[in-house]
Formats: C-alpha cells, sequence, structure tokens
C-alpha cells in the first residue's frame, strides 16, 4: 500500500520505519524543511520507560494554587478565549484521581518496554547512532515525605523493586558524585539503572537516513504543508499540500500538536492540547562535576541528561496555547537551577535555549488507533513521553494497519478512551 505518514518528528520518522519494513511505500510530508524540527528537537532527552506516571495525579491539584502565585512555577497557566484550552483543562482535572492514574501507569508501562526492546533493536542491530547511553536514572528528592512515600511505593511493588533502589543521601553521593553539587538539601533518590537516554534529533536524522536508503526508499517531502485531506467515496484520495495534491492509498496523522487543526474539519476532534516546555543544552567543561546518569529533580520538576558533550536541561508545563516562542524569564529559571545543581561543570554563558509543545492528552494516554475513515490512521497526543514511547506506538499502528494482532493490549490508547469528554466522537475508530 502507498501510505503517506503526516509529521517528520519522531513519532512519524518511526512510524516510516515499521510501515516500510513491512513492505509499504512510504512518503513522509512535513511543512519544515528539515525532519525533527518540531518538538522532537530538543527535548529532555530521556527514554524514561520505568516514570511514565501521567502529569494527571491526585497530588497534582492541591498544589495548583501555590504554583499559581510563584512566578518560577513548574506549571504555568494563561487563561485564553479558546475552548478546546478549558475543555482540556476541564478532562485534565478530571482525569485527576488515583484510578486514571493507575489505568494509564498500567497501560503505558507495556508499551514503553515494548519501545525499550525496539529502540534497543535501532542501536544494536541497525547501528543507528544518537548519542544513546543506558547510564540508568536517579530521581532526586529534597524533602523526606517525598523520599519515604517514593521509597514506599516500590516496596509495595515487587515488579518495581528489582528495578528500582531507594538510596540515601551518602549512597547517592557514592553512585554519582556530581549529586554534591546539588546541595545540602537532597535527602535521597531513587535508583533505576536500566533507564536510558539519548539525543532525540538525532535519532530523527539517523532513522531518516536510513529510512532514504535500500531497495524500498521512503519518499521524503520537507518544506511541503498539507493544508487538507481530501475524501472522496468516504475514504482519503488524496492530500491537498502547499505544493497541490497528490493521491495516497492510506494516511497516518502524525502531526503532533497541529494535527488537530487538520483533522477536525472530518469530523474528528483529538483531545491534544500542547503543553510548552522549554530546554537549554550547555557545553560541558568539566566532565567529573556534570552527572553522568540522568537526573531528575523531583521537587523543582526538572531534568537533566548528558548528551555527548553537552548537558540538555529540560522542564516547565505552560498553558499557553499555541505559542512556542522562547520566554526569558523561564529560560533564566531553567538557567538559574543549571548553575545551582552543575554550574562548575558547564558553561552558562553559551547554553543552546529552546521551546517545544508537548501534544498532551487529559489522561496521558497517546492516540495509536484507526477512524471511521478506514484509510486513515492516528499516531498522536504522546505528551511528555514522545520520545520514550515513539517506537513502541510506531509498532501498534503499523500492526493495525496490516490488521495484525498487536504485541501488548492497546485498547486504552483508542480516541474512545483517550479522556475525550466533550469532544466529538463520531469520528473515533470504527474498524479494529
Ligand atoms: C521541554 C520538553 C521536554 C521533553 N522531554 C522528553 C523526554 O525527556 N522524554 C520523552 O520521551 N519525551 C519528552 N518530551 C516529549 C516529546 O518531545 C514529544 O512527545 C515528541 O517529540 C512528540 O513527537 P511528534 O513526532 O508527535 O511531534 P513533533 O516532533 O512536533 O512532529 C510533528 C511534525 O508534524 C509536522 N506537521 C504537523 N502538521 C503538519 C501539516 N499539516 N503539514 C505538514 N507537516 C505537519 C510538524 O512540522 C512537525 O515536524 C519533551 C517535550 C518537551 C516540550
Amino acid at each position: 500500500m502507498d501510505i503517506t505518514v503526516i509529521g517528520a518528528g519522531i513519532v512519524g520518522l518511526a512510524t516510516a520505519w515499521f510501515l516500510r519494513q513491512d513492505g509499504h511505500s512510504v512518503t513522509v510530508i512535513d511543512r519544515r524543511d528539515a525532519v525533527g524540527q518540531g518538538t522532537s528537537q530538543a527535548n529532555g532527552g530521556q527514554l524514561s520507560y520505568r516514570y511514565i506516571a501521567p502529569l494527571a495525579d491526585p497530588d497534582v491539584l492541591p498544589k495548583v494554587p501555590g504554583w499559581m502565585l510563584q512566578a518560577d512555577s513548574p506549571i504555568r497557566f494563561q487563561p485564553q478565549f479558546d475552548r478546546t484550552q478549558w475543555r482540556w483543562i476541564a478532562n485534565f482535572m478530571k482525569a485527576c484521581n488515583a484510578n486514571d492514574k493507575q489505568r494509564t501507569v498500567a497501560a503505558l508501562l507495556p508499551l514503553s518496554l515494548l519501545s525499550q526492546r525496539l529502540v534497543n533493536d535501532w542501536v544494536t542491530k541497525e547501528g543507528l547512532a544518537f548519542d544513546f547511553r543506558r547510564n540508568g536514572k536517579l530521581v532526586v528528592y529534597r524533602d523526606a515525605d517525598g523520599f519515604r512515600s517514593a521509597r514506599t511505593l516500590i516496596e509495595s511493588r515487587p515488579e518495581l523493586a528489582s528495578e528500582q533502589h531507594a538510596l540515601d543521601r551518602a549512597a547517592c553521593l557514592a553512585l554519582e558524585p556530581a549529586v554534591a553539587g546539588m546541595g545540602g538539601d537532597v535527602v535521597g533518590g531513587i535508583h533505576t539503572p536500566s533507564e536510558e537516554a539519548g539525543d532525540c534529533l538525532k535519532l530523527c536524522q539517523a532513522l531518516a537516513e536510513r529510512l532514504r536508503e535500500g531497495s524500498n526508499p521512503v519518499t521524503f517531502r520537507l518544506g511541503e504543508t498539507v493544508e487538507s485531506l481530501v475524501v472522496s467515496g468516504g475514504r482519503i484520495s488524496a492530500l491537498r499540500t502547499s505544493d497541490g495534491e497528490f493521491p495516497t492509498d492510506a494516511c497516518v496523522a502524525a502531526g503532533g500538536v497541529e494535527a488537530v487543526a487538520l483533522l477536525r474539519p472530518l469530523g474528528i476532534d483529538i483531545p491534544v492540547y500542547p503543553l510548552k516546555g522549554y530546554s537549554i543544552s550547555a557545553p560541558i567543561t568539566d566532565p567529573a562535576r556534570v552527572p553522568e546518569l540522568s537526573i531528575t529533580d523531583f521537587q523543582r520538576k526538572i531534568v537533566y541528561a548528558r548528551l555527548d558533550d553537552h548537558l540538555r536541561v529540560a522542564g516547565m508545563a505552560d498553558i499557553v496555547g499555541h505559542d512556542d516562542s522562547l520566554q526569558a524569564d523561564r529560560l533564566a529559571t531553567l538557567t538559574r537551577e543549571a548553575g545551582q545543581n552543575f554550574g562548575a561543570g558547564i558553561r552558562l554563558d553559551a547554553v543552546s535555549p529552546w521551546a517545544g509543545l508537548r501534544p498532551a492528552t487529559p489522561t496521558g494516554r497517546p492516540v495509536v488507533d484507526a477512524t471511521a475513515v478506514p484509510n486513515l490512521w492516528l499516531n498522536l497526543g504522546h505528551g511528555a513521553l514522545g520520545f520514550t514511547l515513539a517506537a513502541g506506538c510506531a509498532r501498534l499502528i503499523a500492526d493495525r494497519i496490516n490488521g495484525q494482532p498487536r504485541p501488548i493490549p492497546d485498547e486504552e490508547f483508542t480516541l474512545a478512551r483517550s479522556g475525550a469528554s466533550g469532544w466529538r466522537k463520531a469520528a473515533s475508530s470504527a474498524s479494529r
């Protein structure tokens, strides 16, 4: 089948990879001039397979009023005359309960472990290079209560106990000496040796390079915007683009936050809203003062990953609409935090700043689904975990397109279960 994938971010490229592998003839189209220039460009770099808890957590709501008053808070809200913003917030709040959180974690864990297997195949069997490291992750706590409840959680779940270890302050320092730079209030951490990290943009580039090679190369149409999907006889017959119209047998929407507007005219209303985040990449000057492990500063909600000769520092979730402009105060907060924690090992006067829009569903579960249009599929809404989940979601959507059984349960990733109350569901999956 001739399949067009809309979006050359990590999700679209991973989708193209498995579709090509399964024998399809694939075209990838993106309005940007190069691959990986959307949200996949400079994210936190964490392949966070075992930290898949969604933002929608019962503990979040009581913290919101305090965050609203705090200038450097991890979450910022700018109310807008935008129904989709309020709808998303209402559905997000509804998802902030223990049952929904548990449901999301239970669905995401097999998906992330599937992703890990596939990403490891890309590294070991395909030789894709993207500064990949199995360096493990240390989630660092600055308050005793937070550390105690994280420790209790591990002890209560035997499947985690074999993979995660609670370490007191001294053990954290012994494992990762750079934690000394984080200050005297660090009380302990949770260490997960099997977590990984890498450069998402480099993985996009490596996938694209390989997809262009071989006997069934993928066609890339970059710098070309899909303006609408042409439907005839109830099926997508062509894409209307900035360069004209071209026919296609089938289409996968993998366009991140921008896919919402493209799909709406077909009656497909995806509950995806942009959650804006920031990163800085700082050149490393003294490797001994910079963590080898990926670090999450739990209280401050900032993640650190060492990528080649840079330290990537990322965080924040701003509910401010489709605005990916660089805000000086948010970047200053990230730079100050990086400086306080690891300033002795990095250059703060030469950081590369970046902002991106996480394509977030209210529940934190992606939408990997068919639609009522029989030759249109969705691979969207990966939120804060798109780098981590892309390979697994791509495998799932390729199997769905091929009419094959999926390797893990995927019913929680349908549009109908995406936490879309108030969204139109007319076009939600009809064909399975
Ligand atoms: C600050 C920050 C930190 C993050 N850290 C992590 C992390 O550590 N680990 C992790 O797993 N995830 C992380 N994420 C999330 C991750 O980056 C995203 O989930 C992921 O990049 C989404 O990939 P995507 O391919 O869906 O979207 P994108 O990368 O945005 O790709 C979509 C592409 O579709 C194209 N497109 C859309 N519509 C059209 C159209 N009509 N015509 C043509 N082209 C179109 C766009 O140009 C774009 O290139 C982070 C995100 C942010 C913002």
